[in-house]
């Protein structure tokens, strides 16, 4: 019998069960990916992209067989912050959704321009 075993987010303080009582080891260690990469890295206090801006890949996509490399940019043209899903358009001709939880930054354009 597993019983609750509940882990806060350092960063928004949202409780999460650990336990994997409601799910199957594989399913559980998804999971436990999904909090590391969600929560603990501190992307869930990271503002959302919104459509227009330029994003860029900070380091190695985790989830991906064939990733964006690191470095790339590329705009964003749909936000669905409810599924955790961006969709961009990368330079070089490649679309790929990017995730919330995903290495990336917003690039700040400094003189504005687009
Ligand atoms: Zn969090």
């Amino acid at each position: 019998m597993t019983h609750p075993r509940w882990v806060t987010c350092p960063n928004c303080g949202e409780k999460h069960d650990a336990s994997g009582r409601y799910t199957s080891p594989a399913n559980q260690e998804r999971d436990r990916r999904w909090w590391k990469n969600e929560h603990l890295s501190g992307a869930c206090m990271k503002k959302p992209p919104e459509a227009g801006d330029r994003v860029r890949i900070t380091s190695t996509m985790p989830e991906d067989p064939d990733p964006i490399r690191v470095g790339t940019e590329g705009t964003v043209r749909e936000v669905h912050v409810d599924v955790g899903q961006i969709r961009v358009d990368w330079d070089g001709g490649r679309t790929l959704i990017l995730l919330t939880s995903d290495p990336f930054e917003i690039v700040r354009d400094p003189d504005g321009e687009d």
